[in-house]
């Protein structure tokens, strides 16, 4: 039984309860760990240790901190392979996933801003020859970072690595479901010698630990990711406190095939884009929207590659979808199957739970699903599965897919196939979304602000866009005498 640890003050600590949750392996349907069952007493410790590294931290030289941060890089990729397994057991991912895409992202979200912090410019200006402006940038404080399951160290890095380059302290809390790839990290992070207080990472429930960072006085910045209901939760609760905050919520992203696309581009990445990871990225494209002459060409050809995919061990590098991430959220997916059937929507693929030979008989799988003759406005095609669940639907023109493609209460990214660059432009530019790829998906430039409209969000992360939100700006005007 793998027991983890809270790393609070550059220790490895006990929570306060002693208490501890356990931690299950979706791919076999076991326990296999327990994680720290910690309380607004843990945050507490946490947040006087980040308070009392803070001076100290923020008032290191940048080289410094960009030293210490790009050292915590070196050693993620020196343990790529301990922790893309630990991310694909506490996950489900496939392990070619977790070892091509999270672990190495992981370390270049601290490789990017440790060193974008040492090209950053500094702004001064005269005002009509009788003062003398300048704009000083500050870390903000004790920042508090809240992460999702579906890319664990992946996402947790990409909050802490700017808010530590930027001079901030961390009180850190992963997911509750997905804690072993954090735990690893703070274990490095010791190895690196980040100074005591500097992170802190406290495991537990998110009513309790993440309720507990929200509502702490002490913690003036909140960057969040997760599902919109817990966010809407934290901007009440930090609202009256006037927090900081950046939220990155769900999605329901429309991708739009135009009959002039790249046929087989088109078609290999929307295999792509709609399971990988299970379909538990915020940024899967679930609504497919094909034009009309190319509509039952594609759907066949998407069938045929979906029923090719092998749905097994995380573990074994031949799987192309791994377990889903928890018995509930199985049974949540497989509910909205059902929930599209009586919606009037045709099972193309998939559709149901499959049941893996041997240990992994009682694992947490789905089969890849294709579903339709829906209507855009129908429950399925407006709420998040998060699941390896695809609709597909037909279009005739630019405005009604469109249209179809805004309707929902999200808006976080879309993708658009076609050859017409007129097209491109002025589709994307109508698309009501933080994110548009164009041909591609999931192309990542970490220097692009990353976020979401409507209810996938406020703020944007990446970027420059990341070391201000961790930062604070102030004018300083000298008057010349
Ligand atoms: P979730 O909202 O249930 O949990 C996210 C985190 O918030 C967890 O660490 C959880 O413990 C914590 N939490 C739960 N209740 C809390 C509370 N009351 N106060 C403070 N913290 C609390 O989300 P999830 O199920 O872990 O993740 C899936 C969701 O995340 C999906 O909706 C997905 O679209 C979204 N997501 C968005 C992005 C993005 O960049 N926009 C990226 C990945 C995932």
């Amino acid at each position: 039984m793998e027991r983890i640890l809270n790393y609070i003050n550059g220790q490895l600590v006990e929570p306060v309860s002693k208490s501890y949750l356990e931690n299950i392996d979706p791919s076999r349907g076991k326990v296999y760990g327990e994680i720290p069952d910690s309380d607004e007493r843990d945050v507490q410790l946490a947040t006087q240790a980040a308070k009392d590294a803070f001076s100290i931290w923020a008032a290191t030289p940048r080289e410094e901190r960009s030293r210490l941060i790009l050292k915590v890089a070196d050693l993620i990729d020196a343990n790529l392979e301990k922790l893309a397994k630990a991310e694909s057991k506490d996950n489900g991912k496939p392990v070619k996933l977790a070892t091509r895409v999270d672990i190495p992202r992981a370390s270049s979200n601290f490789r990017f801003f440790a060193t974008a912090i040492l090209h950053e410019s500094t702004e001064a200006h005269q005002t009509d020859g009788l003062a003398f402006n300048y704009t000083e940038r500050s870390p903000v404080g004790v920042a508090g970072c809240i992460s999702p399951w579906n890319l664990p160290l992946y996402l947790f890095t990409w909050k802490i690595a700017p808010a530590l380059a930027a001079g901030n302290t961390v009180v850190a809390k992963p997911s509750e479901i997905t804690p072993m790839t954090a735990f690893l990290l703070s274990e490095l992070c010791i190895e690196a010698g980040l100074p005591k207080g500097v992170l802190n990472i406290v495991h537990g429930l998110g009513p309790k630990v993440g309720q507990a960072i929200s509502e702490h006085p002490d913690i003036p910045l909140i960057s969040f990711t997760g599902g919109t209901a817990t966010g809407k939760q934290i901007a009440a609760t930090a609202a009256p406190m006037f927090k900081k905050l950046s939220l990155e919520l769900g999605g329901k992203n429309p991708n739009i095939i135009f009959a002039d696309c790249n046929f087989e581009e088109a078609l290999k990445t929307t295999v792509h884009s709609s399971f990988a990871n299970q379909g538990q990225i915020c940024l899967c494209g679930s609504r497919v929207f094909i034009e009309r002459p190319i509509y039952e060409k594609f759907k066949l050809a998407l069938i045929e590659k979906t029923n090719a995919l092998k749905v097994g061990d995380p573990a074994d590098e031949h799987s192309n979808l791994g377990a889903i991430v928890s018995e509930g959220h199985m049974k949540k997916v497989l509910s909205y199957i059902d929930l599209a059937k009586s919606e009037g929507g045709t099972v193309l693929a998939g559709g149901k739970q499959v049941i893996l030979e041997g240990e992994l008989s009682e694992g947490y799988y789905i089969r890849p699903t294709i579903i339709e003759g829906l209507s855009y406005d129908c429950r399925t095609n407006q709420e998040e599965i998060f699941g390896p669940v695809i609709t597909l639907t037909p279009f005739d023109t630019d405005e009604e897919v469109l249209a179809m493609g805004n309707s929902t209460q999200y808006g976080l990214a879309a993708t658009v196939w076609t050859s017409n660059l007129n097209r491109a432009h002025s589709v994307s530019s109508k698309l009501n979304s933080g994110i548009v790829w164009v041909n591609c998906w999931l192309l990542r430039d970490l220097r692009t602000p990353f976020g979401g409209v409507k209810n996938s969000g406020v703020g944007r992360e990446g970027g420059w866009d990341a070391l201000q939100f961790f930062s604070q700006k102030k004018n300083v005007c000298i008057k010349l005498l």
